[in-house]
């Protein structure tokens, strides 16, 4: 049955809600304020609900099949985070209520602090950021307030390794940094000798991904950050994908100075259409009083029963803030939640079955696809989609294939290093069958790249639409299937 456009459906005068009558006289809306043409489909409550709910059945979701999305952590997201976060003494609070009024909600703001500070190593944390890459803008301006503070203005680059995800350099440029990029080595850790031959005074930072975006973990991370730091500069921690590390090891320990979470990855916030997300930075003890503010601190003591009064405070040279109001403070109900359920052993092994589930996918698939570094890798495995035997076969034939199968894609054409670049995560939330009708995919796709091309060149076959024209799509962005033009129109 051909898919009925909104705009066909319903019929005028049909309503979805009954309105008692006004027992108030009723007035004209000042002139200008209402548009004469809208030709809005006037829609029953079941014709509304049927519409939306086929438009979200047009979707794929982490709710309907396994998203191996690499450097995404498309995890499963607990439905109890949901429950906490629409309580309504946390759902109805209005952000301009006095902090007296919101004792429970700065309890829970102050407790993720202080468990992020715990699992990251850190001095300090500000929920503030409302993304991964707005906690990096913030980790970059407190270096450059830290060595402003320093009368160190000449620091003027920042170092990136060539594996980084693209929100680095552009953190750095938007700061008014100048990028160095760093080569990897042949096992896929950044070059030492490289990064080392830029140590100089002029150096700000270093910023570092670990595990990388090749999903390994840098071999030599300790002897960078002591060069860095040799040379008076400062190491920012890329922390969007905690899920290798949490209970296991900490940037902090490290010597990182200044790292940013993913809440809509590490610990199960909604990512992308799903909800805003959520950034934190976590700082060491010298960057602490640079922190985008306000942050919760604990007024007084307060008595046993009643517990500690929380307040907020501004760091004293604090970069200023960076979100509305407190940050996404739904966000920070459900990650709350998320490490409250998990405890520290429950998040030890999450890190302990995203590596385990990273490095199953790639036993399994290592005679089929070619890994490049061949070696055990984190809580993701970057493969090539690419055959010498099947020169017209790329990764996004092979990408665009697993749709028929009920996949989502990975990650493809990133890291930039590797030539078309399959970048898998598959999370500790999936099961061994999932995890095994997925490798079963891979190896049939393989096999049919070098049989039946033609089925991953035109694929896929299965969705409502075939290939689309990505760059077109997401530049050109229509949301209503098709725009009636009446209401094309925009004066
Ligand atoms: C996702 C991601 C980011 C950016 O996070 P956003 O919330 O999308 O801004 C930065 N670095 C890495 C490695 C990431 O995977």
């Amino acid at each position: 049955m051909p898919e009925p456009l909104i705009y066909d459906l319903g019929a005028p005068g049909r309503t979805g809600v009954g309105m008692p009558a006004p027992d108030v006289p009723l007035a004209d809306l000042p002139a200008g304020l209402v548009r004469e043409n809208l030709p809005l489909p006037e829609l029953g409550e079941l014709e509304a609900l049927r519409h939306l709910t086929r438009l979200s059945q047009l979707n794929h979701s982490i709710l309907t099949g396994f998203y191996p999305l690499g450097s995404c952590t498309m995890k499963y997201n607990p439905i109890v985070n949901e429950e906490t976060a629409r309580l309504g003494g946390f759902a109805h609070a209005h952000p301009l209520q006095p902090a007296e009024m919101m004792q429970g909600s700065l309890a829970v703001m102050y407790h993720l602090q202080e468990w992020l500070k715990e699992i990251g190593g850190f001095a300090a944390v500000s929920l503030q950021p409302a993304a991964g890459a707005q906690g990096e803008l913030a980790g970059v301006l407190m270096i450059r307030a830290y060595h402003a503070s320093r009368g160190e203005t000449q620091r003027n680059k920042v170092l990136i390794p060539d594996s980084a995800h693209g929100t680095n350099p552009a953190t750095s440029a938007m700061s008014g940094y100048r990028v160095v990029e760093i080569p990897s080595d042949a096992r896929g850790n950044l070059d030492l000798e490289a990064l080392k031959a830029e140590c100089d005074d002029t150096l700000a930072a270093l910023m570092l991904t670990n595990p990388n975006t090749l999903g390994l973990f840098e071999e030599q991370v300790q002897e960078a950050i002591e060069a860095v730091h040799a040379a008076g500069g400062l190491v920012y921690g890329d922390g969007a994908n905690m899920n290798a590390l949490l209970g296991i090891a900490r940037p902090g320990d490290l010597g990182v100075d200044v790292l940013h979470y993913n809440l809509h990855k590490t610990f199960t916030t909604p990512h992308g259409g799903g909800g805003p997300g959520s950034g934190p930075v976590g700082v060491a003890a010298h960057l602490a009083d640079f922190l985008p503010g306000p942050i919760v601190g604990i007024e007084e003591e307060g008595s046993e029963e009643m517990g500690p009064v929380y307040g907020w405070h501004q760091p004293p040279k604090s970069i200023g803030r960076l979100k509305a109001f407190h940050g996404q403070f739904g966000m920070h109900v459900r990650a709350f939640t998320y490490i409250l359920m998990q405890g520290a052993e429950g998040l030890r092994s999450v890190a302990e079955h995203a590596v385990l589930n990273g490095n199953y996918l790639r036993v399994k698939l290592q005679g089929a696809y070619k890994v490049p570094y061949d070696r055990v890798c984190m809580h993701e495995v970057v493969l090539e989609g690419r055959w010498a035997d099947a020169p017209d076969i790329h990764a996004l034939d092979i990408a665009k294939r697993l749709m028929d199968f009920g996949f989502h894609p990975p990650t493809n054409y990133f890291p930039l290093i590797v030539r078309e670049a399959l970048m898998i995560e598959p999370t500790e939330t999936e099961s061994k069958e999932v995890l095994d009708a997925f490798v079963d995919a891979m190896l049939k796709i393989a096999e049919e790249a070098h049989t039946t091309p033609e089925l991953l060149q035109q694929a896929p076959h299965t969705t409502k639409y075939g290939r689309m024209d990505e760059v077109k799509a997401a530049r050109q962005l229509v949301l209503c299937c098709e725009i009636p033009k009446e209401v094309a129109v925009s004066e």
